[in-house]
């Protein structure tokens, strides 16, 4: 994450076309706006509110999660272009308030569009709602704007993306007896549990946040470990739902899953190298933007005009799109290189988007 490049380097180099920064003197409010590419459309892309041990972390962090973005509208077959947000907190537990979301609204209402704002970690739907009374070009309130928290989506498309994983592994379409290690039991990890556990599989999980564990052991019948733990659990699916950047080249050796699937965003540390280290390593990875897509599909299908029956078809076709990638990826350096081949494909135009917005 120490990046001795100049700005301007990181933005050419990730081929973005705008890095934002905005302060708000009266909120004190410090947020950046990436706009990775608007080649397919508009951008819609959630705001994260994190505190960053530096400003080039905060960086570097929107410009990996705007161009994720850009592959992930790609790749579902979206026509809607990459982009994302961060605000960076004072501290740590800094509490969100209607004045800190209001000015975002406004940061976010300059791009008149061409960015549209969503939840990301440390964003729900109350904050949202209140962008939205600023703004509208926002998608996932409950009151002001529409779409709702988009977190169900999302593990419901993991679960599409783990279910192609086990068909290509050979285990079948069934997840009796599948062992699942999931890293972070937040919005989405709780969702995902609760799909996987009716499923039947047995899920391990861990996360900080000690009530979220207490919740899914109590509700789901999952079982708990050490944090420290999770990512090397021996079991059938590795499920990294918490942050990124939490496999890298020095930890695929450590690992002890078959698949890799889990929908938290940049979860390798260097795509490009690790994805083939995993592939060297035996282990079927799941690209993360491709997975993970089921709440951008969401939030942007209501946005284009989809119909209920059409979103849910959108989400479903998770399950081909993975599979078609997982099989493509037996010919080419890694699962991740042919889910980035497509998405690039898409992104020139020379392959159809298949949208048929409503
Ligand atoms: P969330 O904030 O609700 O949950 C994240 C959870 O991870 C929290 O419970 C947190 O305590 C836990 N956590 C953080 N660091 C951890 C660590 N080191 N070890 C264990 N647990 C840790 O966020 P979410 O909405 O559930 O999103 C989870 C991931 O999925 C994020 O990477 C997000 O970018 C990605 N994602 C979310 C959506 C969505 O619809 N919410 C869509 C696409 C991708």
């Amino acid at each position: 994450m120490h990046n001795t490049e100049s700005i301007f380097e990181q933005i050419a180099d990730r081929g973005h076309e705008r890095l934002c920064f905005h302060h708000d003197p009266e909120t004190g409010l410090r947020a950046i706006i990436a706009i990775h590419s608007t080649a397919l459309g508009n951008a819609l892309g959630g705001t994260r509110r994190w505190y960053y041990e530096s400003e080039a972390d905060a960086i570097y962090d929107v410009l990996r999660l705007s161009k994720g973005m850009t592959y992930k509208a790609a790749v579902s077959g979206l026509p809607m272009g990459g982009a994302k947000s961060v605000i960076l907190l004072p501290h740590r537990e800094q509490v969100r308030t209607e004045a800190e979301a209001r000015a975002m609204g406004r940061f976010v209402d300059t791009f008149n569009g061409a960015y549209i704002a969503a939840e990301d970690v440390g964003v729900d739907t109350q904050f949202i709602d209140w962008m939205a009374s600023e703004t509208s070009h926002v998608m996932g309130g409950e009151t002001v704007c529409r779409g709702g928290d988009p977190s169900p989506w999302t593990a419901m498309g993991t679960f599409h993306g783990m279910r192609a994983s086990l068909i290509h592994a050979g285990r079948g379409d069934d997840f009796s007896g599948i062992t699942v290690a999931m890293q972070g039991v937040g919005h989405v990890g709780q969702n995902l549990c609760k799909l996987l556990t009716e499923a039947g599989a047995k899920v391990t999980v861990a996360d900080i946040n000690k009530k979220s564990v207490d919740y899914v052991v109590d509700t789901y019948g999952c079982t708990a470990v050490y944090d420290a733990d999770i990512l090397t659990t021996e079991c059938d699916i590795l499920a990294p739902c918490a942050l990124g950047n939490v496999i890298d080249g020095s930890s695929i050796q450590k690992l002890r899953c078959s698949i890799l699937c889990g929908a938290a965003n940049n979860i390798l540390g260097d795509p490009e190298e690790d994805a083939v280290a995993l592939k060297t390593a035996g282990i079927l990875y799941a690209p993360d933007f491709v997975v993970n897509a089921g709440g951008l599909i969401h939030l942007a299908g209501m946005h284009l005009g989809m119909s209920n029956e059409l979103l849910q078809t959108k989400n479903d076709e998770i399950f081909e799109t993975t599979a078609q990638i997982l099989n493509r990826g037996n010919n080419s350096t890694s699962t991740y290189a042919a889910a980035v081949e497509i998405a690039e494909q898409r992104i020139a135009g020379t392959q159809e988007t298949g949208i048929h917005a409503s």
